[in-house]
Parts: structure tokens; C-alpha cells; sequence
């Protein structure tokens, strides 16, 4: 299933006024002299930032004006493209910044972010809002038929008109000063509601003194435990954090009730504490902004505003198709209560299943059941072997090398560098950052330093791609040992950057991951399907002390537990999903109570109490500052896709069908977003896809 995975693609274009002190030491001032010109991330300090975005700023400013005072006639090159090749600088510096403040922040970054977000919401409506540079683009649209452009071109008309809309420009001055005020304090609030989250995360530990109460736990965890406690100067105690790799494993195997309680409990009331990190004040404010802003724009409501852009079109799309997979999923997740009931009443339990029991009655059903559990399962999943694993799929798939890399700089000594090749051609840069830590936000994301394009006079830029993930880290004995879960948000994000390292674009606005929301998973999750392929685990499953690969035993077992507790992996998310769309369908901008809509919602869609839904409001990064609003449906939606895609290779009865591949490079991963993605799609499998490859790839039919 797909976790807390997501991608950002920040491409920020921005501006100000204030003074600027230009240092003739600013590595952003420079071009890059290291190789591949991957940043040089030990000489950029905190305080190379804000010059470098003033500059950027101005130099673009410049760039937009030269535009609009060009006395030629508007043409495709003189007003699109040149507004596509315009704020390279900046784009130079926020993709770093952004990058970095997501994986590697700290105090100083944080408050640039403050600094540099409202900033930056000048800057782009200045931009979006300037009438002179709208009505050239205008111009250049309503004449589209009498141009010989490209598809691209086309494309990038179509899209750059339809955005300037969409930000405004055909508004009267009244309304377009009204934008730009709920921009400025939207850009405010979520980078507050970041910040809030993060302090939630890092400010919550259960930390164990007695080794009794450990009881339960396997010899790996504890010893991960101890290893946290160390690392914070608490030798000799244990210490449990709300980061998946420690939380997950607490509650899938702690004997001790009230402590999963106690752990469980913070992470599901991170930003709802009533303290000076609370979210729901934050929230309210965004979603009431998000529909005045809706409103002033000519749309009902924020997902209608979000929706249109991307395939499914309107959100009555949306709800119909989440409606359909909520029906079939919610009597699985409550048969697998009553699972949980049978289990505590046959060990002699009076006790009612809450949702800190959860993942511990599951996992002793799944060992009940399968003779299975992730304790089995981590020593073949070394994370090294599982970094190799989908190499070699992208490797039968699209003839990729990759080759590990120690002369290329990097910004935290935990990045993993490859060089990415194929033929003896520089393809680009994959960075790898595995293991969690305080100044990392949760989560898993693909990003990338520098995006696929082609410059204005038509060379190839080559990508520097980032993974980021907070995988299971090592210990003092033993290496990085995965869940099967890490294992495939691994290949899942690896999917994204494939995506991003295989794109064949020219312009920069339509290269790499820039597809509607509800398409780019289908990149990322297709890769999933080859994590338990037997031709796969032979290559990379392999012991970390012995290099026994996978017994045939436990690969049967996993292959038969693949749909276990499918029902609380679906209802969970689909709640979070339902949520995400509740609060975006709202047509009146009224003040919020959180928690009385969130339960509200919850309940009209009868969420059963045993489940909390994978997000609750107040940590949901996703939507409330991750670019997901109206969009978190996008997961199991692109799961029609990925599933029925998948089933191309399966029907030709090789998993690497070289053609098949070919196909799936040519018309999707290498088309970045220059094409429409149904026809995208349809391009690549001559058909539509129905959800039924959906629910029985969930064996929900
Ligand atoms: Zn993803």
C-alpha cells in the first residue's frame, strides 16, 4: 500500500524589494564547479540564501520586463519561451533551499523559510497577475491554430495560459489585490504548520527505564531503542519516538497495553495539544482562505478549483470512485475487528479492541495464520540488497548502470551518491537518504536538485535527482534491516525518480514529475508490483550474515499474507482521503471547529472506532502544506492505473518484457507532462483501465 509517501516538486519564482548585499563568495552567484554540477553543498552556508533569492527575484523581474516591452508583436518565442527560460537563478537556489529545508532543516533554515515563503507568493503573483505579460500571452493563445508549434509547445501554451487564469490575471484589480492577500497568508500558514508538526514529532518520546516493560519487543528493536536513548546521552534506558521505523514495531509488538496506548496517543494528537504547536486554529484558517479564494476565482469550491486540472476532472468523480473502493473495503476492515475479537476472547480477554491494539492483535493473527512476521522477514531485507533489487529492475527494464559514486558532494554523510548511465551515457544523479533524524520531516519524497530539460539553445540538462526516506536505520551489530513496507516505499519512491531521470523534455515547465497530481503516482507505484516477484527476491533478498536468498517457504507465505489486513490498509487511507475531500468541498468560508468536522465526517462515512485514519487533520502534512489539497485521493486512483499497467508485462509472461518497457518509457515516463495523461496512458496500453484490476490487485472484489 502506499504510505506516507509523497513528492515534492517545489519550484519556487519569487521576488522583493528589500536591499540585498550580493557576496562575490555566494556559490548560487557561480556556476557550480563540481562534477556534474551537483551543488556544492559544503560551501553553501545558511547565509548564501537570502542574497541569492533577492537576486533571483530581480534578475527575473528583468526578465518578465523585457517581455513586456519587447515592441515585436507577441510571439510563441519572444513571450512563452522566454518566460519559461526566465528565473533560472532563482529556480537554482529554491530547489536547493526547498530540498534541503525538507530533509536537513535547522533553526537558521527555518527562519529563512519564514522569511523566504511570503516572499516568494509576492513574487510569483506579481508574475501571474501582470496584466501587460497576460495579454501578450492571450494573444499568443487566441492565435494557437496559425502557429507551427510543437505538441510540447502546444502544450506549454496551453498550460501557461490556462495557469495565469487559474492565478488570477483575467480578475478586475479589486479581486486580484483580495488573491494576493490570501496567497501571502497562506504561504504564511502553512510554513507555521510545518514547523508546528515537526516540533510535535520531535517533542514526543517514551522513554523506558525498567526492562520489564520492554516485554514483547524482539532483540532488534530493543536494541534500536537503546541505540535512540545513546544517541541522546540516556545510556542504559529505551527510547520509543511517533517516527514510523520506532513507533510501527512498538505497536506491533509491545505486550504492554497502556504504553501502546501512551505512544499511540502522541502520535495521533500530534497538533491537537493546546499548546503553541497546535495546528487546528492553522487549519481552519487555510481551509476558509482556500475557499474564498475558490470563490473569487469563479469555482465552488477548492477541490472543483483543484480537480478540473487533473484527470479525474470534478470532485462528484472523486467521491464516486472513493465511494465505490469505501463500500467494498469497510466490511473487510470489520470482519478483521471481529478477527481481533475471537482472538482476545479465545486468550481469555474481556477487553474491547481500541486503536492502539490494532497493529498487535494483526500481527499475532498474521503469525497465527501465515507463520509470518516482519522479524522473519528483515534479515533478507538489508537495505543495501534492497537498493540493488531495484537497480537491477531498472536495469532489465531500461538498461540503466548505476554506480556508486564517493567524489560528488553531498549534504548529510548518511546520502548514498549513484551516477546513473546507460550506454556509457550520463543519464543523471540519483542521491539516496535513508534514515530518519530530528531535522528530517516524516515521510517519504522524491525531489530533485536540478530537473531533466534542455537549455534555450537546446542542449541537454541532465537531472540531479533525490530520494528521501525514514527507513529503519542500523545499529552497533547490525546493519539497516527492512520491513517488507520499507521495502516498497523504496521502489516506490525509486518509481518517481526513474521518472524524473528518464524524462526527454525541452521545457523545464513540463519535464520530469510535472503531471496533474492524480497521474504521478502511476511512475512510483508501478515499481511496487516488482518488489515480491520470485525473479526479483532471487537477486536481492539475500541473508545479511549468511547470503541464503529468501527461502521458497517464506516467499509463499508472503505471497499468501499480501492481502492480509487489507481492509484496515484501505479503510484508513480512504478516511484520510475522504477527509481530505470534505474540507476541500466546503462551499461557505465558516469558521471550523476541527475536531467537531473531523468527527463529523468520520462518522457520516460510519469509520468504525477501531481506526483512526492515516492522517488526522492536524498532522496532515499532505494537504495542508504539501501541494496534496483536493489530492490525496491521487494514491488509489493511480492505483487503477499502476495495477492494469502492471498486467502488460504480466500478459506477455515476462515481468522485464524489453518492449513493453520501451512502450512504457516512450509514451509515459520520458513525456513528463507535455502530453494530456489519458491519452498518455491509452497511448501506452491502447485501452482504459476499470477499476476492477483495482480491487483485485486489493483482493477486495
Ligand atoms: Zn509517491
Amino acid at each position: 500500500m502506499k504510505k506516507a509517501t509523497f513528492l515534492i516538486c517545489i519550484i519556487l519564482s519569487t521576488f522583493s524589494s528589500c536591499k540585498q548585499t550580493v557576496k562575490s563568495d555566494n556559490p548560487f552567484f557561480r556556476e557550480f564547479d563540481t562534477p556534474f554540477e551537483v551543488p556544492p553543498f559544503e560551501l553553501i552556508k545558511p547565509s548564501h540564501f537570502m542574497p541569492a533569492y533577492l537576486k533571483g527575484f530581480e534578475e527575473q523581474k528583468k526578465e518578465i520586463k523585457a517581455i513586456i516591452t519587447n515592441p515585436d508583436p507577441p510571439s510563441f518565442d519572444n513571450t512563452i519561451k522566454a518566460l519559461e527560460y526566465s528565473g533560472q537563478l532563482l529556480t537554482k537556489v529554491s530547489r536547493v533551499f526547498g530540498s534541503l529545508n525538507s530533509a536537513n532543516t535547522n533553526d537558521s533554515l527555518q527562519a529563512i523559510n519564514r522569511e523566504v515563503a511570503p516572499l516568494t507568493s509576492k513574487h510569483r503573483d506579481d508574475i501571474s497577475m501582470n496584466d501587460s505579460l497576460f495579454q501578450r500571452i492571450k494573444l499568443v493563445y487566441e492565435n494557437m491554430g496559425k502557429l507551427r508549434l510543437t505538441d510540447e509547445e502546444k502544450k506549454i501554451l496551453d498550460d501557461t495560459y490556462k495557469n495565469f487564469v487559474r492565478s488570477g490575471s483575467a480578475l478586475s484589480p479589486e479581486d486580484k489585490k483580495k488573491v494576493r492577500k490570501i496567497n501571502q497568508e497562506l504561504s504564511r500558514l502553512s510554513v507555521r504548520f510545518g514547523e508546528n508538526l515537526l516540533a510535535e514529532t520531535n517533542g514526543f518520546k517514551l522513554i523506558i527505564d525498567k526492562k520489564e516493560d520492554l516485554t514483547g519487543l524482539p532483540e532488534g528493536i530493543i536494541s534500536q531503542a537503546a541505540n535512540m536513548a545513546k544517541s541522546l546521552k540516556m545510556d542504559g534506558k529505551w527510547i520509543f519516538t511517533l517516527q514510523v521505523p520506532s513507533m510501527t514495531p512498538f505497536l506491533q509488538y509491545s505486550d504492554r497495553r497502556d504504553l501502546r496506548k501512551k505512544l499511540f496517543t502522541g502520535y495521533f494528537m500530534k497538533g491537537d495539544n493546546d499548546n503553541q504547536n497546535d495546528n487546528k486554529a492553522i487549519i481552519a484558517n487555510i481551509a476558509k482562505l482556500r475557499i474564498e479564494k475558490a470563490h473569487i476565482l469563479g469555482y465552488n469550491s477548492h477541490a472543483d478549483f483543484i480537480i478540473e486540472r487533473n484527470m479525474a476532472k470534478t470532485p462528484e468523480k472523486v467521491f464516486d470512485f472513493l465511494g465505490q473502493v469505501w463500500a467494498a473495503a469497510l466490511p473487510v476492515a470489520k470482519s478483521e475487528v471481529t478477527a481481533q475479537r475471537y482472538l482476545i476472547n479465545r486468550e481469555g480477554g474481556k477487553l474491547k479492541p481500541e486503536p492502539w491494539d490494532w497493529w498487535y492483535y494483526t500481527e499475532k493473527i498474521k503469525k497465527e495464520k501465515f507463520d509470518l512476521d516482519d522479524e522473519v522477514t528483515r534479515p533478507y531485507f538489508k537495505i543495501d540488497n534492497v537498493i540493488d533489487g531495484m537497480f537491477y529492475v531498472a536495469n532489465q527494464l531500461y538498461g540503466l548502470v548505476f554506480t556508486k559514486r564517493t567524489d560528488i558532494p553531498k549534504y548529510q554523510p548518511d546520502v548514498v551518491t549513484f551516477e546513473v548511465t546507460r550506454n556509457n551515457k550520463h543519464v543523471g544523479i540519483l542521491m539516496i537518504d535513508n534514515f530518519p533524524r530530528p531535522s528530517k520531516r516524516g515521510g517519504a519524497w522524491c525531489g530533485a536538485f536540478r530537473g531533466q530539460s534542455r537549455d534555450i539553445k537546446g542542449k541537454m540538462i541532465s537531472p540531479v535527482v533525490t530520494m528521501v526516506t525514514n527507513s529503519t536505520p542500523p545499529t552497533d551489530d547490525k546493519p539497516a534491516l527492512l520491513t517488507l513496507d520499507e521495502a516498497n516505499t523504496l521502489f516506490h519512491e525509486f518509481g518517481h525518480a526513474l521518472h524524473q531521470l528518464l524524462s526527454n523534455c525541452t521545457y523545464p515547465g513540463v519535464s520530469g514529475t510535472s503531471v496533474p497530481r492524480d497521474f504521478v503516482e502511476l511512475p512510483s507505484q508501478i515499481m511496487e508490483h516488482w518488489v515480491l516477484e520470485p525473479e526479483v527476491l532471487k537477486v536481492y533478498a539475500k541473508h545479511y550474515q549468511t547470503g541464503e536468498i529468501i527461502p521458497e517457504a517464506i516467499v509463499e507465505k508472503l505471497e499468501k499474507a499480501g492481502k492480509f489486513n487489507i481492509g484496515f490498509l484501505t479503510v484508513e487511507y480512504l478516511a484520510a482521503a475522504l477527509l481530505d475531500m470534505e474540507y476541500h468541498s466546503l462551499n461557505e468560508p465558516v469558521e471550523l471547529d476541527i475536531r467537531e468536522f473531523e468527527n463529523k465526517v468520520l462518522d457520516k462515512y460510519g469509520l468504525i472506532p477501531e481506526i483512526k485514519p492515516r492522517y488526522r487533520s492536524t498532522y496532515f502534512n499532505h494537504i495542508w502544506n504539501s501541494g496534496y489539497a483536493a489530492g490525496y485521493y491521487s494514491y488509489i486512483w493511480c492505483e487503477i492505473l499502476d495495477a492494469d499497467a502492471f498486467q502488460a508485462f504480466k500478459e506477455t509472461g515476462n515481468i522485464f518484457n524489453k518492449e513493453v518497457a520501451g512502450r512504457f518509457e516512450e509514451e509515459i515516463l520520458s513525456k513528463g507532462g507535455t502530453k494530456d495523461p489519458f491519452d498518455m496512458y491509452i497511448a501506452f496500453r491502447g485501452k482504459e483501465p476499470g477499476i476492477d484490476a483495482l480491487l483485485e490487485n486489493r483482493g477486495l472484489k
